[in-house]
């Protein structure tokens, strides 16, 4: 396992799990909770981090990763259709419960 992208917020880190996964390339997230699984991590380490399963997926999760970054982030949201949940425009699946945000959009 290779870590392929330290995120600011879960949403973010969401997000890039989500284009790894359209991209085939199977990947986790963790310290998603503040405190980690683990005790002994510290809280101000405690980012959400994106790590690819497969070591050889690491240069195309890593380019998948900096094709986002260079993205523009699009403004406004979506909110999901079935629990609300404000999603940025650019989701694919609602980043809290999984559902589909395409509807919406038409
Ligand atoms: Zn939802």
């Amino acid at each position: 396992m290779k870590k392929v992208y330290s995120a600011n917020s879960l949403m973010e880190a969401h997000l890039v799990l989500d284009l790894l996964e359209h991209a085939y390339i199977s990947a986790r997230l963790f310290n998603v909770h503040a405190q980690g699984v683990m005790g002994e991590i510290p809280f101000t380490h405690a980012y959400p981090e994106v790590w690819v399963i497969r070591d050889e997926d690491f240069v195309r999760g890593r380019e998948v990763v900096s094709a986002y970054e260079q993205a523009p982030i699009e403004p406004g949201t979506v909110r999901c259709p079935v629990c609300s949940e404000e999603n940025p425009r650019n989701f694919q699946l609602c980043w809290q419960c999984g559902a589909g945000l395409e509807t919406v959009l038409y």
